[in-house]
């Protein structure tokens, strides 16, 4: 009896072991609860597999899927299986690429899984860098046709000149509407190198990318006269402006050959040794004393420039032009106040 017991016994636990334990370990599929569910992506179609396999490469092998040549995939073949796992093959497309260069378009076979990989290996053929207008990281598929454009940059370098600049300036030294050019304005000249740069053989930009000044630009520099007709001419006025006062051993001249050695038919009769033709107010110096330029404000003759030179100029003399001969004859030798302006 007891025996018949222990049988009975043996025979219920087999009967839960073989009803009740499959029911809690494995569920309506016939799989196991915790096995992962994964979906994976080839060919443009999605498959979700409940599988027993433990890592990406034993789900491959127990789907029958195998990798060929560049065909990718987006986990190493040993990486363990998690539930609601996306794995991604990328298989290799061969396809024509259309390069635009600004030429006729060119096609080229190339393969790859992704714009990028498709990109790089174009640009190795064709030796030139290339452009693509979307995401290069995209998946391509089949139907796809890539249109690349060609990037190139072109440099030159050019020189140009940089206008002077005239700079006025104003000065109650001088009658109003005289005007004096100080210093000669002489243009300057820059390099400029520019990059140029081609989108698909047509210029998009350019940009300078360095710029060298060869030779700085020289201000003209003018005096102009604003002392009204009539003002200034007394020295002891006190808003007179000088640098110093001198006394000079003055002499005149006129334009005629008695005093210049020029007739009126020479090319340079009545030119002064600055270039200037003669008018009142140009006087000889002596440049060693008064540099050619210097201003002077010169007693019973007036304002009045060091434009010209003379053989018996020397020292501390003064030679004043004056438009008579007979003039000039008679001023003679004389002492002369004379303000030198600047
Ligand atoms: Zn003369």
């Amino acid at each position: 009896m007891h025996r018949i017991r222990a049988v009975c016994a043996v025979l219920v636990f087999a009967l839960v072991a073989i009803f009740f334990v499959p029911m809690v370990v494995f569920n309506i599929t016939g799989m196991p609860a915790d096995f992962p569910v994964v979906t994976v992506y080839d060919r443009g179609t999605a498959v979700q597999e409940m599988t027993s396999a433990h890592t990406v490469g034993e789900l491959l092998y127990e789907m029958g899927m195998t990798l060929a040549g560049n065909d990718r995939i987006n986990y190493p073949l040993d990486f363990p299986l998690y539930n609601d796992m996306t794995v991604r093959i990328y298989r290799e497309i061969s396809f024509y690429v259309t390069i635009n260069t600004g030429l006729p378009k060119r096609m080229t076979a190339i393969s790859g899984t992704t714009v990028e990989e498709v990109l790089v290996q174009t640009q190795a053929e064709i030796q030139a860098t290339l452009l693509y207008a979307n995401d290069i990281t995209r998946e391509i598929d089949p139907l796809d046709m890539l249109n690349f454009v060609t990037w190139q940059t072109r440099q030159f370098t050019e020189t140009n000149e940089i206008p002077f600049e005239t700079i006025e300036n104003l000065t109650g030294a001088m009658r109003n509407g005289q005007t004096h050019l100080r210093r000669r304005g002489s243009n300057g000249e820059h390099e400029i190198t520019t990059m140029v740069v081609y989108i698909g053989g047509y210029e998009d930009s350019r940009v300078i990318v360095n710029e060298y000044i060869l030779r700085e630009p020289v201000d003209a520099i003018f005096n102009i006269g604003t002392a009204p007709m009539g003002a200034l001419t007394d020295p002891s006025d006190p808003d007179f402006r000088y640098v110093r006062r001198v006394r000079l051993q003055a002499t005149a001249y006129c334009a005629c050959f008695l005093c210049t050695g020029r007739n009126p038919e020479d090319a340079l009769f009545g030119v002064t040794a600055s270039g200037r033709r003669v008018e009142h107010g140009i006087v000889a110096v002596d440049r060693t004393v008064f540099p050619l330029g210097t201003r002077f404000y010169v007693a019973g003759y007036g304002f009045a420039e060091a434009a010209d030179v003379g053989g018996a100029i020397r020292g501390y003399m003064i030679d004043l032009f004056m438009y008579c001969h007979q003039e000039a004859l008679r001023f003679g030798r004389r002492y002369v106040d004379v303000w030198v302006l600047h």
